[in-house]
């Protein structure tokens, strides 16, 4: 009896075990079958190439690829219809797979081009700023809006008016850096324009406290409260600028590095205007690499790597580049790191040439003063009223540069850009 007994509990331990073995060989060959119906699943690439570009997108909808589309004339292929595809039609495809589309713009229409008076060779104006003070143009002792004689400080009421006026004669904002690096990314028939903030003033972007999640809130009438008023009046103005700050950094020391935080995380700059608003003309090359380099180290200490390496030049000095602190600016060292400057601004009286130009020389850019004084010395009324003559006008597409013929000879020809006369 006691040996049946255990004879069955043996046999019953082996079923349980060949049971065991048997599920898990079940389990291997479904999860095998699974994977096979799954590679069988496999998502072709569609073919684009003579299609619209709207409809080619639509197709295009249900996959999540990085689609990348850039436009160029063609003679032969009609306005916007796809030219090529990168991903050859029939290829499988995974999500996040980078897709280079290029579509045509048609024929080019000179006589339009002409009539539109496109000219990516003609000149920007990088205007300067300092402070915004919240009062209305009435209460100050000087013309227009001017705060101070030479309107360094202009009134809200007015900085209100400026972006009124660059916007309806059809300026669109560009970043600092975008500008130099010849990514000029406005509509055609728009022209770009560039927002430059000296001194870190309080009242650039001041701030009134915290929100419950620890977020600044900005008063609305300082220069950044109204830049972002404009970024929601005008979406399609392209609000930007970028911030010079010294040591003191925006002068709140207890928002300071929120204040620079969000200002990058919004689509602004901010950039250096040396350790404590030194006058390179009075100061030795070992202070100059100590003031400039000093200012990149804070930033990055603040930012990371999200600072632009851009200086603006303190009461615009040195007047000259073959000054001997001037390529100490553009590189030196400072702790133990080398920095190298890829543009330096100086004060100037009139808009600077297109990057494309071969005289363009972005470590020396010229700036036009903000300020009014009756349409005369380079003010803005006289800025913009000369640029009418020559201005930067945008052919909307950032892979061309087009200008008339009577330019060629100004472009810049180590450009990797198509290049387009009429
Ligand atoms: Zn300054």
């Amino acid at each position: 009896m006691k040996r049946s007994s255990k004879r069955r509990k043996v046999n019953l331990l082996k079923v349980l075990i060949a049971t065991l073995i048997i599920l898990v060989i079940i389990l291997v060959v479904y999860k095998i079958i699974i994977k096979k119906e799954v590679k069988e699943e496999k998502i072709l690439m569609l073919n684009i190439v003579g299609e619209d570009i709207t409809k080619a997108k639509k197709d295009l909808d249900k996959y999540s690829l990085d689609i990348n589309i850039t436009y160029e004339y063609s003679d032969d292929i009609s306005k916007d219809i796809v030219i090529s595809q990168s991903i050859a039609s029939g290829t499988e495809i995974h999500d996040h797979d980078k897709l280079d589309i290029v579509v045509s713009l048609g024929k080019i229409d000179k006589e339009k081009l002409a009539s539109d008076g496109i000219n990516e060779l003609g000149k920007v104006p990088i205007m300067m700023y300092h402070g915004i003070k919240n009062i209305s143009n009435s209460e100050t002792d000087y013309i227009g809006g001017n705060v101070d004689k030479d309107g360094y400080t202009r009134t809200a009421e007015s900085f209100k008016e400026d972006l009124e006026f660059y916007y309806q004669k059809g300026y669109r904002m560009v970043k600092l850096s975008d500008y130099i690096n010849g990514n000029i990314d406005v509509p055609y028939g728009k022209s770009p324009i560039i927002l430059t903030f000296d001194d870190g003033n309080a009242n650039n972007i001041l701030v009134k406290g915290l929100d419950e999640e620890g977020n600044i809130i900005i008063d609305e009438n300082s220069a950044v409260g109204i830049l972002e008023s404009f970024k929601k009046k005008y979406p399609d103005y392209n609000v930007t600028a970028i911030f010079f700050i010294t040591n003191n950094l925006f002068n709140q020391p207890e928002y300071n590095d929120k204040i620079i935080n969000w200002l990058v995380d919004n689509g602004y700059e901010v950039g250096n205007h040396t350790k404590g608003h030194n006058n390179f003309s009075n100061i030795s090359t070992e202070e100059t690499e100590e003031v400039v380099g000093y200012m990149y180290d804070k930033l990055e200490s603040i930012i990371g790597n999200k600072y632009s390496k851009i200086v603006a030049l303190p009461f615009g000095s040195p007047y000259n580049k073959t000054h001997a602190n001037y390529s100490h600016i553009i590189s030196g060292t400072y702790n133990g790191k080398t920095y190298q400057t890829e543009a330096a601004l100086r004060v100037g009286w009139e808009p600077e040439v297109s990057p494309f130009d071969k005289n363009f020389d972005k470590t020396f850019l010229k700036r036009c003063r903000a300020y009014d004084n009756n349409g005369k010395d380079f003010d803005i009324e006289m800025v913009f009223n000369n640029l009418e003559k020559n201005r930067y006008i945008s052919d909307g597409n950032i892979e061309t540069i087009t200008t008339s013929i009577t330019n060629q000879s100004l472009i810049n020809d180590s450009t990797d850009k198509q290049i387009v006369l009429y």
